[in-house]
Order: C-alpha cells, then sequence, then structure tokens
C-alpha cells in the first residue's frame, strides 16, 4: 500500500499516547491494575499475554468503549489530559474516542450495506464530512487492500479475511490518529489470516501508530517496536520484541510463550 489519501498523521515528536497506572474492576474483580503505556508516533506495540488477562480492556479503555476506574491517559496532540479517577466529561470522551479506530476480533460490518456504504458510514453520518470527498477516499483506501472491485459487494460475500480488510479500511476512513486492533486475525480460517496481517504490516512501515492485541507471535516479532506480556491485570514484562521472545525475563512470559511457539 502506497500512502496517498489517507496517511498517517505527521509525526510532531510528542508522545501519541500516556497511560499510567489505568485500572479497572467490574463488579468486584480487578481486571486492570496499573498498566503504563507509551506510545511514541509511528511506533507499534503488540500486547500478549493468557486469555482473561486484560488485553481487550486496555484497548477498549484506550478508545472510551470502558471507563477505567483509575489511571491518566495524556494525548497532547488532541489536547487530552484525563483522571480516569474523576467523572469523564462528555466532551472528553468524544475527543478519547476520535482519538482512535479499533478493528475488532469480528469485523462488526453491517450486513445490511455495501462495502462502500459501511466503510462511509462513519466519516459521513458521526463525522459530518462531504460525502462525495469521503467515497473518493474510501474507493482509494479499498483499492489499497485489493478491494476496490468488491466495493458494491455485501459482507455476506466477501471472505472472512476481505471482510476483516473491509474493517481494517472502515478504520482508516476515519482519519484516526491511533489504530487499535483486537486480535484482528483469531476469527479467520488460517490460510486467510497471513493476508489481514500483511496488511496491518504495510500500515505499520507506513508509519502508522498502532496497538495490536494479538496471538500471532511471528507478527509481534517482525513489526512491534515493543512488546508488553500483560498477565492478570498487570504488565508482567516488557521490552523490545527479540528481548522478549529470545530471554523472556519472568517464568510466566516463558510458560507462556512455550505454549504458544
Ligand atoms: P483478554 O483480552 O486478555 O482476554 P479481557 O480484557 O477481555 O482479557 O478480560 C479481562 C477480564 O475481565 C476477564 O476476566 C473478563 O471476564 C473480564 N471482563 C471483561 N469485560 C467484562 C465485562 N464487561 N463485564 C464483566 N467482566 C468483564
Amino acid at each position: 500500500m502506497s500512502p496517498d489519501s489517507i496517511a498517517p498523521p505527521q509525526p510532531t515528536g510528542e508522545n501519541v499516547l500516556e497511560v499510567s497506572g489505568l485500572a479497572k474492576s467490574f463488579g468486584g474483580t480487578r481486571v486492570l491494575r496499573a498498566v503504563d503505556l507509551t506510545l511514541r508516533p509511528g511506533r507499534v506495540v503488540c500486547l500478549i499475554g493468557p486469555s482473561g488477562s486484560g488485553k481487550t480492556t486496555v484497548l477498549r479503555s484506550l478508545n472510551g468503549l470502558e471507563t477505567p476506574d483509575g489511571g491518566m491517559l495524556q494525548a497532547p496532540a488532541a489536547d487530552l489530559d484525563i483522571d480516569f479517577s474523576r467523572p469523564l466529561a462528555d466532551a472528553t470522551r468524544n475527543r478519547l474516542r476520535d482519538l482512535s479506530a479499533m478493528v475488532f476480533q469480528q469485523h462488526n460490518l453491517f450486513p445490511h450495506l455495501t462495502v462502500l456504504q459501511n466503510v462511509i458510514e462513519g466519516p459521513v453520518r458521526v463525522q459530518r464530512r462531504p460525502r462525495a470527498e469521503v467515497i473518493d477516499e474510501a474507493r482509494a483506501l479499498l483499492a489499497r487492500v485489493g478491494l476496490e472491485a468488491r466495493s458494491d459487494a455485501y459482507p455476506a460475500q466477501l471472505s472472512g479475511g476481505q471482510q476483516q480488510r473491509v474493517g481494517i479500511v472502515r478504520a482508516l476512513a476515519l482519519k484516526p490518529t491511533l489504530l487499535l486492533f483486537d486480535e484482528p486475525t483469531s476469527a479467520l480460517d488460517p490460510e486467510l489470516v497471513g493476508d489481514v496481517l500483511s496488511v496491518m504490516k504495510d500500515l505499520a512501515d507506513e508509519g502508522w501508530t498502532m496497538v495490536v492485541v494479538t496471538h500471532e507471535l511471528a507478527f509481534a516479532r517482525d513489526v512491534a517496536d515493543e512488546v508488553l506480556f500483560l498477565d492478570d491485570g498487570v504488565v508482567l514484562e516488557r521490552g523490545a520484541p527479540d528481548r522478549i521472545f529470545t530471554a523472556p525475563r519472568e517464568e510466566r512470559t516463558r510458560r507462556f510463550l512455550e505454549r504458544l511457539m
């Protein structure tokens, strides 16, 4: 993919996002305890860890889909400085939502809308941008992932991998600062995984800032700048992928990696 109509935001030198002490409970159960995360522009952070360790809750918190009960979040370019121990104003939550776009495990496309309609829905209806301009951008983005010819198809007429590529295009069309991926390939047949990972690698190479929850360790090793191993709501270990994968310091990390590799 070559950058054309929608390129990643130009780096300003500031961190895209800084999160510290992120905490979240559901009922009486603490699922996140003091999670720290710093995203420099153009960097890719992969979150790995056992099921239930809190990876999705971190992503959903970054996107304003969950409200943490403690911790700080700063995104200087979006003028966001949030203390989650205080009530979150609607305007602040909306700016937090605008900062990022999420690609889900299941693509969540609207079944009754065509591919093109799915992609333009958010930019036109939510962001209220001019329809003709959004359609041009959407077509260009679909071409970049090889789906130009499927603009008028319905999601059910596409393969799982194609649906997920539309999910990625739909996120890009929102022109976010940050892309969040929640196990985007885990619901796909194995032979379809590679296409989606290759689109994600292209986005990383183009300079998008990304947080990726994944069990695809080869992808994390190849693409991530930093890997965070979450266990029971805490970042047990973090570091460069080569170090984490070849010389994990924590016994739990080692055991997790042995199971998956
Ligand atoms: P992961 O992505 O690492 O599998 P999650 O963030 O999805 O972990 O979940 C962490 C824990 O929080 C799990 O025990 C899960 O059951 C619980 N949890 C997540 N969302 C909710 C919710 N909306 N209500 C209650 N418990 C939840």
